[in-house]
Formats: structure tokens, C-alpha cells, sequence
């Protein structure tokens, strides 16, 4: 899914405590306690550990409720409303800032997925290896696409798809496993092997590797 994200980072608010720049977070999925949503995406939070209203926030808590919490300032964007949110350590939100570069790459990588996708369809009719290949190698490709461009492979028929594939560290072995199953069965279509010391693609009866010389 692609998170456009650019907006919230083009006025960022400082926090009214310590006057140091929000930090820009992932709303977590329902407030803790009434399970409504944000009715937002982002969230502007205070993370400075420095800020008063967090340092002061601790005592305050365990002298009034009895229990070691302290706030955060926070504010939802498009509104200049000032909010608190209780938090139980010093890491709470720490770990949904939203690293901008990171979703755009992320962003990236989805479309390139997309586009790979698509080309699927006609990609054995033009003998185009490349979405296949994009699909196989993207580690963060959904497992059906992938799936899908390995069901490709034969069909296509293209020695150029073996060494981006051995050359590849699979996470999901099964998908290996498919990969190199393919591969030996393109590799018989057309009468080839792999030498065996070198791994140069030679002729399949052949008994000295013209690459390495060495007997096969
Ligand atoms: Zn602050
Ligand atoms: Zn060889």
C-alpha cells in the first residue's frame, strides 16, 4: 500500500513544552482505552526525554494515580489542540517515527512490485524475463506474486534467468527449492548443464567444460 506521508512533514509543530520540533508518529490503531481510532494516520509527539512536562510527568502521575507513568505532549495534525498521552517508558512511540525516506523507498519497492505484476501477463508472449525476475529476487514481493514468476520460468524459457536466481539468498526455502527446479528443467529444454566446478553453462553431453577445461 502506498503511505503518502510528504504532508505531514511540511509543518511540523514544536511542542509548547520544551520548544523542541515533534516528533512525526504512527497513530497505533485504537486508543488505549475507549478502542475509538485517532481518526489520523500520523501523530505529533514529543519525544525529547528533556521536556518538562515528561520529566515533571512521572512524580505527578505516582503522587496523583499511584503508578509510574508519565506524558507525552501530542498533537493531532490540522489541529491545535493540545493533548497529552500517558506513557509507561521512556521508549513508548520511540519505535513508530516515521523515517520518511524509509516510506518513500518502501513506496518505491510497492510500485516496482506493481508494475512487475502487470507485465506478467504478456510477459512469455514478448519473452520478457525482467518482471519475472524483479518478482523472484524482491524479497518483500507478496509470496503468490512470486509464486506466479516462478510458475513463468519454464514457459519463458531464458538460460539469462540461472545466475541472478543462484546468486540470490531466498528467505522462503520452498520458493528456492521451486526456483532451482525450474532451472534444471530449463537447462534439459535446451540442452545444457551446469558445470559442476565452475558452473559456466556448457552443453549437456559435453565431457570437457570449455570454460574451466576440466572433465565433467
Ligand atoms: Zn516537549
Ligand atoms: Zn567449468
Amino acid at each position: 500500500m502506498i503511505k503518502d506521508y510528504r504532508r505531514y512533514f511540511e509543518n511540523i509543530p514544536v511542542c509548547p513544552h520544551c520548544r523542541t520540533e515533534l516528533s512525526c508518529c504512527e497513530a497505533p490503531p485504537f486508543h488505549i482505552g475507549d478502542g475509538l481510532g485517532w481518526g489520523s494516520e500520523v501523530l505529533y509527539i514529543c519525544l525529547n526525554d528533556d521536556c518538562p512536562l515528561y520529566v515533571n510527568g512521572w512524580k505527578q502521575i505516582q503522587e496523583q494515580y499511584g503508578h509510574n507513568s508519565s506524558y507525552r505532549y501530542m498533537q493531532l495534525p490540522g489541529s491545535k489542540e493540545k493533548n497529552v498521552m500517558m506513557v509507561g517508558t521512556s521508549d513508548a512511540f520511540k519505535g513508530s517515527v516515521i523515517d520518511l525516506a524509509v516510506v518513500e523507498q518502501q513506496n518505491t519497492r510497492y510500485l516496482k512490485e506493481k508494475e512487475a505484476v502487470a507485465a506478467l501477463d504478456t510477459c512469455v508472449q514478448v519473452k520478457n524475463l525482467e518482471p519475472v525476475l524483479a518478482l523472484i529476487l524482491d524479497e518483500a514481493a507478496s509470496l503468490t506474486h512470486r509464486q506466479r514468476a516462478i510458475s513463468l520460468l519454464i514457459p519463458l524459457n531464458d538460460l539469462d534467468c540461472i545466475d541472478p536466481i543462484r546468486n540470490h539468498t531466498f528467505r522462503d526455502t520452498a520458493l528456492e527449492s521451486a526456483c532451482h527446479l525450474a532451472i534444471r528443467q530449463i537447462l534439459d529444454k535446451n540442452f545444457k548443464k551446469e558445470c559442476p566446478h565452475c558452473m559456466e553453462i556448457i552443453k549437456a553431453q559435453a565431457k570437457i567444460c570449455r570454460y574451466c577445461q576440466r572433465d565433467v
